[in-house]
């Protein structure tokens, strides 16, 4: 394995996590499936549990944090939070205060072994949701989830990223054919919900085809989208960029992980 190792173990609203390895670094963005499954996916990776350095939480949404609830105590990993969703998240599930949190003002870029993080909110349904963008070596990976539109800072990050995880979760016609309740559709296609295909595609068709190397679609909806409906639509892009997409089965992990 080289400098920096990245995959996404699962990404769909049943579980969002993924796996980031620099040279002094370890660690997880989301914890939203069960211990079991981080545990496998790592050994697969030749990883334990016990050597994960740290969490990135994205929001206290349980597709993303579920796992902290069963996890076994780590006093060497750090759980990185927005303050509003360490906050949540804590007076929820009173066990998960034993970890060693460290809390951030959405915004604010900091340190973390050999990683330098960059935070920024996102609008979404939960106290205070963010994107990470990881710069590692010469390389920056951003984790793009869980946002109703794409604002600006989202844009940016995308824009000035190597490899890119970016949300395209639903298709209008298939949620409005959904039977979810009106409640629902109405939360999902919100300003505070998640990114429709479309708005992922405009995303993607500002991004510089020289720059960005890799592009993974993901948290897709189960119900109303699929791979296939995607794919279609991409069409539209141009070839350099299609070329490095990956659309993230929502009932698997990223088949093409990204390795320099
Ligand atoms: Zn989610
Ligand atoms: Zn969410």
């Amino acid at each position: 394995m080289g400098e920096i190792f990245f995959k996404i173990i699962a990404s769909s609203s049943s579980g969002n996590c993924a796996y980031l390895r620099a040279r002094q670094s370890n660690v997880l963005i989301d914890a939203g499936i069960s211990p079991r499954r981080i545990k496998n996916a790592r050994k697969e990776l030749g990883q334990t549990l016990e050597n994960i350095d740290a969490i990135f939480l994205t929001h206290e949404h349980g597709d993303h944090c579920k796992a902290l609830e069963t996890l076994p105590e780590n006093e060497n990993m750090a759980v990185f939070a927005s303050e509003q969703t360490y906050e949540t998240i804590v007076c929820r599930h009173p066990e998960t205060q034993k970890f060693k949190w460290k809390v951030f003002t959405p915004g604010q870029s900091f340190s973390f072994k050999d990683l330098k993080v960059c935070t920024c909110a996102l609008p979404h349904d939960s106290s205070e949701c963010v994107a990470y963008k990881f710069l590692a070596r010469e390389k920056s990976i951003s984790w793009i989830t869980d946002l109703g539109k794409p604002v600006l800072g989202a844009k940016d990050f995308a824009k000035n990223s190597n490899v890119l995880v970016l949300e395209s979760n639903y298709c209008p016609k298939m949620l409005q054919n959904s039977n979810r309740t009106l409640r629902v559709k109405r939360r999902i296609a919100g300003t505070h919900g998640h990114l429709s295909n479309a708005d992922a595609i405009s995303v993607l068709q500002e991004l510089d085809p020289d720059f960005v190397e890799q592009i993974y679609l993901a948290h897709v909806s189960r119900e109303c989208n699929s791979v296939e409906h995607i794919s279609d639509l991409l069409k539209v892009l141009p070839e350099k960029i299609l070329q490095k997409i990956e659309i993230v089965s929502p009932f698997d992990g990223s088949k093409n992980p990204f390795s320099f």
